[in-house]
């Protein structure tokens, strides 16, 4: 796992922790180094989940092939279940940790 210069870390929650060792993993299987490109910095959505340090964006333009993403993104999904979700972006990945409540 990688991180893009300028990456800020610092008060990330323990379950986005885990998401991005999970998704590591998963690009690794794709045989690519995983390179997280955002987490509480940069601008996003007024109500991003990026800000209380559960959202994290993952680099997708060094995938081997394009459709790589979505079945990546699947299967990350699968694996951390229905707290997580992962969205593909045209430049990114969007990876959150939302609790549900029921
Ligand atoms: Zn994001």
């Amino acid at each position: 796992m990688r991180f893009k210069k300028g990456v800020n870390f610092q008060g990330i929650s323990p379950e986005l922790i885990l998401g991005l060792f999970v998704a590591n993993e998963v690009y690794a299987l794709y045989g690519v180094n995983m390179t997280v490109t955002s987490l509480l910095d940069s601008k996003h959505s007024r109500t991003s989940l990026h800000y209380s340090g559960n959202g994290a964006d993952l680099r997708t333009r060094d995938l081997k092939a394009k459709a790589d993403a979505d079945k990546i993104a699947k299967e990350i999904k699968l694996r951390l279940g229905i707290h997580f979700d992962v969205i593909v972006e045209s430049t990114h990945m969007h990876m959150e940790y939302q609790p549900h409540i029921s």
